[in-house]
């Protein structure tokens, strides 16, 4: 989906014109990829504007800064406010945040120290990442060619640009074969995750997810993901998990910001449970959108609100 510009950006502590929000093609982040970056929702409910676990996403961008030594002035409750502001001025909800650092224009050897560091965050209105229905009816998957970023490589906890050559050959290959997305096995044969969410399974009634060593990203939807297990009652363990693990499986689910939690009802061609999404599925999924669209409380306290004089529904 083509990306619909909204009015203002925030860089470096100023909002400024979407247009502006440019940079010269002899940036680092350019050529070498040099940039940490956020995906973050901001929903409406209740027709009242608010960001989705603003605080733990401010706090992953600055984690992933640090593994990458970014230096920039930036507390977590600067890049909060940031969102807050960019979502109020632009008045568009619900939308897609994107927070990112970068390092800018200076040098062009691969040594980033002394390339002034940028953050820039930006929001735009997004729908449904893996197609419409995905949510109710579920999506067919395969096992990726294509491993994860190996540990002591690319370091998989920080959420980097340079990741994302990673998911694009994963996801690319998985759509050149009829799929929706791919799953990567990490660099021992184990289920790591999507090209740019997180996996979990069910078998005999237990929620089952990829420990981090497994080269997956701390997600913060599987981290809610394993809250709101907890609170229904549902036991949830971290557990490495064997490719053949998948297809004998009662439910298996991807958890995302864009995706948000999305029933996988295939994987390589054989039908995972009942070939829709699962009890536990459903109810996690009540829970979780029951939140999100303000039908239950917000009882961990995961939204903050955004002010908005006029809101523009999308
Ligand atoms: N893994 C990868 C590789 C991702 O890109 C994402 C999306 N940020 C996730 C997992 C899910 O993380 P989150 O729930 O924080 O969006």
């Amino acid at each position: 989906m083509p990306i619909q510009p909204t009015e203002k950006i925030w860089r470096n502590g100023k909002l400024i014109p979407w247009n502006e929000a440019q940079i010269h093609v002899l940036s680092h982040v350019v050529n070498y990829g040099s940039s940490v970056f956020e995906g973050v929702r901001c929903y409406a409910p209740n027709n009242s504007p608010a960001i989705f676990r603003a605080a733990e996403h401010a706090q992953r961008l600055l984690d992933s800064a640090k593994i990458y030594r970014m230096d920039h002035p930036y507390t977590r409750e600067d890049i909060v406010q940031a969102m807050v502001d960019v979502c109020s001025v632009n008045g568009v909800f619900p939308s897609y945040i994107r927070p990112i650092i970068l390092r800018g224009y200076g040098e062009i050897g691969v040594d980033p120290i002394g390339v002034p560091t940028d953050v820039y965050v930006a929001n735009y209105p997004w729908g449904k990442y893996l197609g419409s229905g995905s949510i109710e009816d579920g999506v067919d998957v395969c096992i990726s060619s294509w491993t994860r970023i190996a540990p002591n490589t690319l370091p998989a906890m920080a959420k980097s640009g340079a990741n994302y050559m990673n998911s694009q050959l994963i996801k690319m290959e998985a759509r050149a074969n009829g799929y929706v997305e791919g799953i990567a096995l990490d660099v021992n044969g184990y289920v790591s995750e999507g090209s740019g969410e997180n996996l979990f399974i069910v078998r005999d009634g237990k929620l089952i997810t990829a420990p981090l060593g497994n080269s997956v990203l701390p997600g913060i939807t599987r981290s809610s993901i394993v809250q709101l297990a907890e609170d229904i009652g549902i036991k949830v363990v971290e557990q490495m998990i064997p490719r053949e693990m998948l297809y004998i499986s009662d439910e298996v689910f991807f958890t995302g910001t864009a995706a948000e939690l999305t029933p996988i009802r295939s994987v390589d061609k054989v039908k995972i449970g009942a070939g829709k999404a699962g009890p536990i599925t459903m109810s996690l999924q009540s829970e979780f959108f029951g939140i999100l669209h303000g039908k239950k409380k917000d009882r961990h306290n995961w939204f903050t609100q955004v002010p908005v004089k006029q809101a523009v529904a999308v």
